[in-house]
C-alpha cells in the first residue's frame, strides 16, 4: 500500500512575515528577530491536506506551496 505525504514548500524570498501560516504552529514559526517564516517540518501526513491547502491559500504573499508525494 502506498503512503502519501505532503511536502510543504516555503519560498522565503516571497514571505512578507504576515504570520497567517502560524495558525499551524507545528509547521511554521517566525523566529524571534526574523521577518520571515521558517518551516519546522517539511513533510506532513496526507490527512492534513485540507489544512495545507488552506495555508497555501491564506498566505498573502503566496509564499506557501505544496506537493503530494508517494512514498512506499
Ligand atoms: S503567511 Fe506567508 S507571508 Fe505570512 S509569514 Fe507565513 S509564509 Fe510568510
Amino acid at each position: 500500500m502506498s503512503n502519501q505525504k505532503i511536502e510543504i514548500i516555503l519560498d522565503a524570498h516571497q514571505c512578507q512575515g504576515y504570520g497567517m501560516c502560524l495558525m499551524s504552529e507545528d509547521i511554521f514559526e517566525i523566529p524571534q528577530g526574523s521577518q520571515v517564516a521558517n518551516l519546522k517540518m517539511h513533510f506532513v501526513d496526507i490527512d492534513r491536506e485540507d489544512e495545507v491547502k488552506e495555508l497555501a491559500g491564506s498566505c498573502p504573499a503566496q509564499a506557501i506551496s505544496f506537493r503530494i508525494l508517494e512514498s512506499a
